[in-house]
């Protein structure tokens, strides 16, 4: 049998599986399993689980566990048995060729089973090579054999295809440990969860409140005497809060509350919260930034020194940002701000490279050494640390300006952290800068949108 391309298949017929949709008040529960040395020694760092929960959520698949394990069978085999009892349990790495690859004899160990040779791997992954221009060979065949009765799961880009077995009552889900060949079967894995939940799968509803620049605690102390008022939770929503820096995800899982309930508490948050609020759903702050300089055909230009073309970065990140985004000059040395900018040297003499003016020069400069074809300039310039402070300019100071002809703002602020914070959280507030000027000019709005595509 053989799975995958949006192909539903009928994975009862080879699962002896527990019913699991009838309970509609429990949530399917899962387990991921990420197998490889690599993880262990703190050299490749586990994004696959990351993705397999947040795909496995949006399913309403409430995942228990996550854990990773050493390339060996009987490691392997450690963690299957711990996660019977789950619905569903993910697999990814060591399906590949090498010696070091034992997922599929560890799966064949745990069921009790030899493993086989499938037809169908053999098949797909003889037309993967050969529209590489390879030929099969012994070694390539390896990843053909898989635990009997498994059903293969198409890889849309990569050699070894996955598969998928019941060990007594779990599905067990086995991808390759490649990350981005993991993302593309996920539709496989989707359909292997409709054949296998069918009616007891649904995406949990949830609500998001984006909001910017408050700190946590501060946020949860205005929102929890709100929510407590409503009855929110104990109408059996759930609310978490997420800081990404100084972007904070306040999260809403609906369970059985009403959702004009749900309305309520968000607009009265709304309420408490003011401009601090800049979005709601899934799409986060570079994404409303850009949708919004999209939708006022306005285009921008960054001028960064210490963020080191992180904010270009984090716009360009964005599909579709090439409508709004016009380039990005790192004027890291004075000699390219004064150079490439035009930032006056006396000013860089009088004020330091961290100053007010020198951040105005720079997102005022940078308009104008782009040809003109940036509408907004934004200039970043600070201390990312760890030396290279002062008394008067410590670690963290950072000088934002924000140019669109009309007028020019400047922000300075503290930022706190190691290195790699400060240029993460500065390049959050840059985009912020933007939005509010944007904001100010009635050009950007809090609106649902969901993630962009
Ligand atoms: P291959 O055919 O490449 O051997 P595989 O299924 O055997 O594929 P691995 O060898 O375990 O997978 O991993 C392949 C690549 O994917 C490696 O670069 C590895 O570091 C990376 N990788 C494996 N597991 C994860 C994970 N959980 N998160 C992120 N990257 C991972």
């Amino acid at each position: 049998m053989f799975l995958g391309g949006g192909r539903l298949c009928a994975l009862r017929a080879v699962c002896t599986c527990t019913d699991l949709g009838d309970d509609p008040g429990v949530q399917p529960s899962a387990e991921i399993i990420c197998v490889g040395d690599e993880l262990l020694a703190g050299d490749t760092l586990d994004t696959n689980s990351a993705d397999i929960a947040r795909f496995l959520r949006l399913w309403g698949v409430t995942v228990r566990r996550a854990v990773s394990v050493a390339d060996g069978e009987a490691a392997i085999v450690g963690a299957l048995e711990d996660a019977l009892g789950a619905d569903l349990c993910v697999v990814t790495g060591g399906l590949g060729p090498t010696g070091d690859d034992l997922t599929a004899a560890a799966v064949a160990s745990a069921a009790g089973v030899d493993r086989v040779r499938s037809p169908a791997a053999i098949e797909a992954i003889t037309a993967r090579l050969a529209a590489r221009g390879h030929a099969c060979d012994e070694v390539q065949l390896r990843q053909a054999e898989v635990p009997a009765g498994a059903t293969i799961v198409d890889n849309p880009i990569g050699i070894a295809p996955g598969f998928a077995l019941d060990l007594r009552g779990t599905l067990v889900v086995c991808l390759p440990g490649v990350p981005t060949e993991v993302r593309a079967m996920l539709e496989g894995l989707a359909s292997l969860l409709r054949a296998r939940l069918g009616d007891a799968l649904g995406p949990r509803p949830r609500r998001i409140l984006r909001v910017f620049g408050l700190r946590e605690g501060d946020l949860a102390g205005r929102l929890e005497p709100i929510f407590a008022a409503l009855g929110l939770e104990a109408a059996g929503a759930v609310v978490h809060y997420r800081a990404r820096g100084p972007e904070i995800e306040v999260t809403i899982d609906v369970g059985g509350a009403p959702s004009a309930l749900v309305d309520a508490a968000i607009s009265r948050a709304r309420e408490a919260l003011g401009d601090a609020v800049y979005g709601l759903g899934e799409a986060d702050l570079a994404a409303r930034v850009v949708a919004a300089l999209i939708a006022a055909e306005l285009r921008v230009a960054s001028a960064e020194s210490c963020t080191g073309g992180r904010v270009a970065a984090a716009i360009t990140g964005i599909a579709g940002s090439s409508a709004c985004f016009h380039g990005a000059i790192v004027a890291y040395d004075n000699g390219v701000k004064s150079g490439v900018l035009g930032v006056d040297e006396a000013i860089l003499a009088e004020h330091g490279a961290v100053s007010e003016p020198v951040a105005r020069a720079m997102a005022e400069g940078v308009r104008v050494a782009l040809a003109g074809h940036a509408d907004i300039g934004v200039g970043i310039t600070g201390i990312a640390g760890p030396g290279g402070g002062s008394p008067a300019k410590p670690v963290g100071t950072v000088d934002f300006a924000v140019s669109d002809g009309e007028r020019t703002t400047h922000r300075r602020l503290h930022l706190r952290g190691d290195r790699s914070t400060i240029q993460a959280h500065a390049t959050a507030w840059a985009l912020w800068l933007v939005w509010e000027r944007l904001r100010e000019r009635g050009l950007a709005e809090v609106t649902e949108l969901a993630e962009l595509a």
